[in-house]
């Protein structure tokens, strides 16, 4: 590549390890344009695809760095279901993603689970499993098939862990299982409200059922990753829809037991960045252990004249977000040892 068009000679430095790209809650549905459950936002439910055109023609034009885009949930909407279109609608996503000369990595949100059950997924193109590695002499570092979660490594030293945050819900699950009658009840016991979805006077507004949580299994399961990527001196940046820091995001929006992610995360040194979605207006914060969180605009409430992607440069000492629209530039340094 041409040093003066590399990324890393926007700062006068070198060029980056490698790239990748994000992007989150496309929400494509054939529909007119129209507000979001509470009437504050627009959403372009339609023009949604062809911002996910113009991002992958922009991935396409950095291919020599790119090495992955990370698809962060909801890449349709649960109006799909409604109208029964669901299939035919994500079909016409994924046909846009075929353009892409990288490979994309799903993550599923809660508009994934309105349209599809969890098995119609794990049989579907958005379950990406198959990029995952494989630790061989490291057996509790593979994943259930209870939850929707693997990790990965696009470079030496660089890990990155896709969580399931629907794996505590009443969503996508079969409504006769003891996992769905407890997670009922859990929610009911922290939403009183008649309608789940409506976070109005509860102490923890998070308590609604378009968010989720992990379950004790699958955070066993990320404890034992992240201790792996300690020993091996391993920078880690986790993936998951929902945030779960109340200061990159809208307090209706977190996943419902965020802090036990959290503790997991600060009690190793490896996790430099949470990427997450969810939250439309976008979030970001540093927390008190260094780590960064970054909660990415959606594209379903970006106008046409606008755009919500972005790409981001990894170095050894830091990550460069490259925003497109909505989405701000960010240097994000890593913690010190
Ligand atoms: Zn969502």
């Amino acid at each position: 590549m041409d040093q003066n068009s590399s990324p890393g000679a926007i700062d006068g430095i070198s060029e980056p390890c490698f790239s990748f790209g994000v992007i989150s809650d496309i929400q494509y549905a054939d529909l007119e344009d129209g507000y979001n459950f509470v009437g504050t936002r627009m959403r372009y439910y339609r023009y949604s695809l062809h911002h996910l055109q113009g991002a992958i023609e922009e991935w396409n034009e950095e291919s020599n760095h790119l090495f992955f885009v990370l698809q962060l949930g909801d890449i349709i909407d649960g109006f799909n279901a409604q109208y029964k279109v669901s299939e035919e609608s994500l079909q016409n996503v994924l046909k846009e993603f075929e353009k892409l000369k990288a490979p994309v990595h799903h993550t599923w949100g809660n508009h994934e689970f309105y349209n599809f059950s969890r098995d119609y997924l794990r049989n579907s193109k958005l379950n990406t499993k198959f990029l995952g590695d494989q630790i061989a002499h490291c057996p509790e570092t593979t994943p259930s098939e209870n939850y929707y979660t693997y990790h990965f490594v696009p470079f030496p030293k660089f890990r990155f862990i896709l969580l399931d945050a629907y794996d505590l819900s009443v969503l996508g699950m079969d409504q006769s299982s003891p996992k769905y009658q407890d997670c009922m009840k859990m929610l009911k016991e922290k939403n009183p409200n008649k309608e789940l979805n409506n976070p109005q006077g509860l102490s923890e507004p998070r308590f609604v059922q378009y968010n989720g949580g992990f379950s004790q299994d699958q955070l066993d399961w990320f404890n034992a990753v992240l201790t792996f990527s300690d020993t091996n001196q391993e920078k880690v940046v986790v993936v998951g829809h929902v945030p779960i820091h109340p200061d990159a995001s809208d307090d209706t929006c977190l996943a419902w037991n965020y802090r036990d992610a959290l503790s997991i995360i600060w009690s190793h040194k490896c996790v430099v960045c949470f990427l997450a979605g969810h939250s439309h207006d976008g979030g970001y914060c540093i927390d008190t252990h260094g780590v960064h969180h970054i909660t990415l605009e959606g594209v379903i409430e970006t106008p046409p004249e606008s755009q919500a992607f972005g790409t981001v440069h990894v170095y050894p000492d830091k990550m460069v977000l490259k925003g497109r629209g909505r989405v701000p530039d960010r240097i994000m340094y890593y913690k010190k040892d």
